[in-house]
């Protein structure tokens, strides 16, 4: 497993490991956009390292409006294309995590999170709670398991900790509800565990599962 650290660095486009900036986008892949509407801030994507088991090879896109801020709380058996219809407790989906290999930088770049080059370095045993990716997840709750609409189990992909914040730019609005002025956070600040189908059935068949 790798920890995931945010540089001082700015990121540039083509750069593969950042917090916003351009995304490495499939070609025809559009700029996702929440249920409301809105096109979503970019947070951050990396290369996932060769070594992490099912993922190794694939680049992992976050994606969330800039706007809504709620947690994500699903059933265990996600419905058809759970990445864009709401279901459990949610009325909408408001988060897009996109997985695939190759891409291109899009052209266009993000505008809420100030871009960052991101470094990731192997994990060690103190580093259970930190953003990283691969490995086993480090569970506040109990493990969860959710089933992909494909009817394959979701497997653990990455972790991003509680209250963890991505800077913001200055003239970007202050996010509803966070934690920091300064900055975005993810799913209302939960701890948040990227679960991703194995099988691939879908470039945005990923659930970030949320414990606190
Ligand atoms: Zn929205
Ligand atoms: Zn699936």
């Amino acid at each position: 497993m790798h920890v995931i650290e945010m540089t001082s660095e700015p990121a540039r486009p083509g750069d593969r490991d950042t917090v916003g900036g351009h995304p490495i986008m499939e070609p025809g892949q559009p700029w996702p956009a929440c249920t409301c509407g809105a096109r979503m801030a970019f947070f951050f994507q990396i290369d996932v390292p060769d070594d992490v088991a099912i993922f190794g090879g694939e680049h992992l896109l976050v994606f969330q409006c800039p706007v809504h801020n709620e947690p994500n709380f699903g059933p265990a058996h996600l419905p058809d294309r759970y990445w864009e219809t709401p279901s459990g407790e949610n009325d909408m989906v408001h988060w897009r995590i996109l997985l695939h290999r190759g891409g291109e930088a899009s052209d266009a770049a993000d505008e809420f999170l100030q871009p960052r080059r991101l470094v990731l370095r192997d994990a060690g045993p103190d580093d259970e709670w930190d953003f990283r990716v691969g490995g086993e997840p480090a569970w506040i709750q109990g493990p969860e398991e959710c089933i992909c609409a494909c009817g394959a189990v979701l497997r653990f992909l990455a972790q991003i900790p509680e209250n963890f914040g991505f800077p913001k730019q200055a003239q970007a609005p202050e996010q509803d509800a966070c934690f920091d002025f300064d900055a975005y956070g993810l799913l209302l600040g939960n701890m948040i565990y990227i679960l991703a189908c194995p099988d691939r059935c879908h470039p945005a068949a990923a659930w970030p599962a949320n414990q606190h």
